[in-house]
């Protein structure tokens, strides 16, 4: 398991796999990893002859008055992991050599972006799109793994690469949770004993949510109000959104009339924690 810090050992290496006929998976991270990673590093081993984990705390989509400074890091925890999930190699760039002096394009999606986290964070999905297609033009793997647990995310990547004919196949893997049922978060390091506790009202409402749609209800507005009184419950938490949205869309919808998303966004303290079901897993 290798290290690189530069665009040009990572296309030295991947060439070298080439010619040897590998396959190559990629999995984008932003770091400090955690089982929720490792299963996409898993998926990517077993499907792929080569993995390769990008650890990139990217700049861009961070918005001005969020945690880009603070995010946690700890490249040598990250590297352990890795190695002992089955990946290849990890590219752990510095901002400048991905973004250089004079940087000015950019991947801009709009409609799948209007809504959830994109309403919250409005320059959020520009740098995810935007540092996505970069890792896919440097990797150009054959596939890409990305968690369910940033759905909204997920939805944009293969509409991304629909839309721009990328030659990629997008895979979405299921929700990493701890044993208490808190979807796992690099964020959740920010909680201490009070928040940690405060935030399993995240997944008591989306157990709650997927409850209501697996016995047949179909009014969004039923669902969503229900789980908003869980969250209301507890002191420590504000909403952000709790939102029903087609699966493909991201459009709100009234009904649950197709595959739907159920996504919530909630601070705990200052920490913002997301969790949702597909209604397609709750069947
Ligand atoms: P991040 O480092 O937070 O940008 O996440 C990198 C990738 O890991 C994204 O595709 C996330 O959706 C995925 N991921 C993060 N947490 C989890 C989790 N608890 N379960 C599954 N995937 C996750």
């Amino acid at each position: 398991m290798k290290v690189v810090k530069t665009i040009d050992e990572v296309r030295a290496q991947v060439k070298a796999w080439r010619a040897q006929g590998l396959s190559v998976g990629l999995v984008p991270t932003m770091g400090y990893l955690h089982e929720g990673h490792a299963s996409l590093i898993d998926a990517s081993h077993k499907d792929n002859d080569r993995t390769v984990v990008s650890d990139f705390v990217n700049p861009m989509q961070f918005g001005p008055s969020e945690d880009l400074e603070s995010y946690p890091r700890d490249l040598e925890r990250d590297s352990a992991l890795v190695k002992a999930h089955g990946g290849d190699l990890i590219f752990n760039p510095e901002p400048e050599e991905m973004y250089h002096e004079g940087f000015s394009s950019f991947v801009d999606m709009t409609i799948l972006t209007e809504e959830l986290c994109g309403l919250s964070r409005p320059i959020h999905f520009r740098g995810v799109c935007t540092v996505v297609s970069k890792l896919f033009n440097i990797v150009k793997p054959d596939r890409a793994y990305f968690g369910k647990k940033d759905a909204q995310q997920l939805a944009v990547i293969r509409h991304m690469v629909d839309d721009l004919n990328m030659d990629i196949e997008i895979v979405g893997c299921p929700i990493v949770r701890e044993p208490d049922g808190l979807a796992k978060s690099s964020r959740n390091t920010y909680l201490n004993d009070e928040g940690r506790k405060a935030a399993l009202v995240l997944s008591r409402a989306i157990l709650a949510g997927a409850d209501m749609v697996r016995n047949g209800e179909k009014s969004s507005k039923a669902v969503t109000d229900r789980m908003k009184q869980i969250i209301e419950c507890e002191p420590l938490a504000k909403i952000d959104y709790v939102k029903l949205v087609d699966a493909k869309t991201m459009q709100q919808i009234p009904m649950i009339d197709r595959d739907a998303l159920c996504a919530i966004a909630v601070y705990i303290g200052k920490t913002r924690l997301i969790d949702n079901f597909f209604t397609e897993d709750v069947k």
